[in-house]
């Protein structure tokens, strides 16, 4: 297969027509990669939890881009045209916001926030107001409601799916995209990579946190969520 893309955590290659296969590598960064690790089994640790979502959504009628496993570490999924935003869903204060307005972690907001936020690594992903977004056409108004109103339902999901397992959803992040005949699909993946993940009595972190901020073992953490989740 011809290698098209390959990214801080996951590599595409070309696939049949209208398909791509998505790689999940083992390494694992932080801070816009200034700091890298990995541990062995990550990439195919973080396509179990990926694809039990996947599943998951798809029983609440919520698209997304997994076609079907080829092994431990590669999928096939649609091709898309991804939308150039990161979409943030919050329940709780945390990490960037947190540090930008000087709020304790941990804090439920009243209703959950969705921020976006420019994907460019050499800009290192800046916030974007949605005045911004339409007004230098980063996204059109449709798009910009699609990709809320997606966000929104998938944390709903998430919520009560991650509280019958004793976690607190804390944030995510997703990553849309559209098809050729304009239909938009969940795309990327949704793991302990990109969501903040805590145990709802002891706040333990189960999250890529325990890496970012050196908290302990990073696979122990991972390994827990997977064991909540029956993988
Ligand atoms: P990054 O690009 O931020 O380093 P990754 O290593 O996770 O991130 O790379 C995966 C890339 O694949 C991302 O740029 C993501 O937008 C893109 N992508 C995810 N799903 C699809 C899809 N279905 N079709 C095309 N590109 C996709
Ligand atoms: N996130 C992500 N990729 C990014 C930035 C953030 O998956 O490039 C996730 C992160 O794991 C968290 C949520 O989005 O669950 C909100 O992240 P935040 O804005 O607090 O950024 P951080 O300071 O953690 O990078």
């Amino acid at each position: 297969m011809k290698l098209i893309y390959e990214g801080k955590a996951k590599k595409i290659y070309d696939f049949e027509p209208g398909l791509v296969v998505m790689e999940f590598k083992d390494s694992l960064t932080a801070f816009n990669a200034q700091k890298k690790g990995s541990f062995q089994g990550k990439g195919a640790l973080n396509l179990k939890f990926s694809n039990q979502i996947f599943s998951l959504l798809s029983q609440k009628n919520i698209p997304h881009h997994f076609v079907r496993s080829l092994n431990e570490s590669q999928i096939v999924v649609k091709k898309l045209k991804m939308l150039p935003v990161e979409v943030v869903v919050r329940n709780f204060v945390a990490g960037s916001l947190a540090a930008r307005l000087g709020i304790p972690e941990g804090q439920k907001v009243k209703n959950p926030i969705v921020e976006f936020y420019l994907k460019n690594d050499a800009l290192s992903d800046p916030l974007l107001t949605e005045n911004q977004i339409l007004a230098l056409d980063i996204l059109s108004l449709e798009q910009l409601n699609k990709c809320t109103e997606m966000a929104l339902k998938i944390n709903q999901v998430l919520v009560s799916y991650f509280l019958s397992l004793g976690v607190k959803l804390i944030d995510f992040k997703v990553e849309l995209g559209m098809d050729e005949s304009g239909q938009y699909y969940l795309a990327d993946e949704i793991s302990p990579d990109s969501c903040r993940l805590w145990d709802q009595t002891t706040h333990a972190k189960l999250d890529k946190d325990v890496f970012r901020r050196d908290l302990g073992s990073v696979e122990q953490a991972y390994l827990e969520i997977a064991k909540r989740m029956g993988l």
